[in-house]
């Protein structure tokens, strides 16, 4: 069973513990770099990222969460958690810091006061043909990708909402509040990945 942490500073941490353990993953709440380094990948949940920020910088997790990310730590982000995987952010409040890892620009509260929240059905192919239902709420935008960004998912008007860069998974909605559970099926399947690349499988020993 790979063990994977949640985020656990602020936001809808238990929403997504309930959907890892489901999938049958021992789900580690993280609010510690002892925690962090017991785990083999990470879920940062939607809350908000402003305050996941502080209170990452005021539990001594800023750098530890840095470094994972940048050792190959396989990581998903909903929401405030796609905010904290960005590179780069605009709109966000005086003096907020993201953990990065993704070469992307993410607009925070991206459909403004008047649509505070949505719902919408998404084509997302690398996860079946069967459409993803997402429940935007103060959501963000990926205003802009590198290269080296896939685009798992976009509005029809072409707006990205979900990415994958490397280990690093990221969107825009809340596959957690729905019962959707495949975008965390991806996670665990990247988890799996990289533990056995990282073991030398026995038969290959030859
Ligand atoms: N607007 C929030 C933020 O800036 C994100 C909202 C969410 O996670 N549902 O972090």
């Amino acid at each position: 069973r790979p063990a994977v942490g949640v985020l656990a500073l602020q936001g809808d941490v238990r929403e997504h513990a309930r959907v890892l353990s489901d999938l049958g993953a021992d789900v580690v709440l993280v609010r510690r770099p002892a925690e962090l380094a017991a785990v083999e990948g990470l879920v940062i949940p939607g809350g908000e990222s402003s305050v996941i920020d502080k209170l990452s910088r005021a539990f001594g997790m800023r750098e530890p969460v840095r470094a994972a990310i940048a050792g190959g730590l396989p990581v998903y982000g909903t929401c405030a958690g796609m905010i904290l995987l960005a590179d780069r952010i605009t709109d966000g409040i005086e003096g907020q810091l993201t953990f990065g890892g993704l070469d992307v620009t993410v607009r925070r509260n991206a459909f403004g006061s008047q649509v505070d929240s949505f719902e919408t059905d998404l084509a997302i192919p690398v996860l079946g043909d069967e459409p993803v239902h997402a429940v935007f709420i103060r959501a963000p935008l990926v205003e802009e990708a590198g290269a080296g960004v896939e685009r798992l998912a976009q509005l029809d008007d072409g707006r990205i909402v979900a990415v994958r860069q490397g280990n690093l998974i990221a969107s825009a909605f809340h596959p957690e509040v729905t019962g959707e559970d495949r975008f965390h099926r991806l996670f665990l399947d990247t988890v799996r990945s990289v533990r056995s690349a990282r073991r030398p499988a026995v038969d290959s020993v030859a």
